[in-house]
C-alpha cells in the first residue's frame, strides 16, 4: 500500500510519527514513510487520524 505525504497540508502535528515510528519517520531532515512496517489497519488509523489530512491512502 502506498502512503502519500502533502507537504503543505501537514500541520507538523507530530502524530503519525508518534503513533508508528516504525512507518513514520524523520530521517536526515527528510519524512519517510515505510508502510510495509505495519499491519495495513495500523497505517490506515493513523492516515485517518492526521489532523491537517496530509496522509492519503488508495480506497479500498
Ligand atoms: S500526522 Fe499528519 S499533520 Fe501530523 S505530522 Fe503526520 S502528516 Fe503531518
Amino acid at each position: 500500500m502506498k502512503v502519500t505525504w502533502n507537504e503543505k497540508a501537514c500541520c507538523h502535528s507530530g502524530n503519525c510519527v508518534r503513533t508508528l515510528p516504525q512507518v513514520f519517520a524523520i530521517e536526515n531532515g527528510h519524512f519517510v514513510i515505510r508502510p510495509e512496517n505495519a499491519a495495513e489497519d495500523e497505517v490506515r488509523a493513523v492516515v485517518n487520524a492526521c489532523p491537517g489530512q496530509a496522509l492519503s491512502v488508495p480506497a479500498d
